[in-house]
């Protein structure tokens, strides 16, 4: 019975491990792509939604340019993640 229970916890452990990555993962890139400009404490990003879509800009003007076209600034930033994560797995 234990033995049958083990890979339940294991599951479950990986899962939340899961969870808190995801958590930390909330700035996925350095740089804003509307700009370019690197995200820093000067920098603070803001968060934009789009259709249940979030990514993060670098100011407030890189927010109306997103509000403006946000499919476009969508995609950039979808692109830009796989880029790194490519980088990343190399
Ligand atoms: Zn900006």
């Amino acid at each position: 019975m234990i033995r049958s229970r083990f890979p339940l916890i294991l599951a479950l452990a990986v899962l939340s491990f899961g969870a808190i990555a995801r958590a930390g993962d909330a700035l996925p890139l350095e740089t804003c792509v509307v700009n370019g400009d690197k995200f820093s404490e000067h920098h603070a990003p803001i968060m934009v939604t789009y259709k249940g879509r979030s990514m993060f800009v670098c100011c407030k003007g890189c927010k109306h340019k997103f509000d403006k076209d946000p499919e476009k600034y969508l995609k950039l930033w979808e692109e830009a993640l796989k880029a790194q994560k490519v980088k990343a797995a190399k």
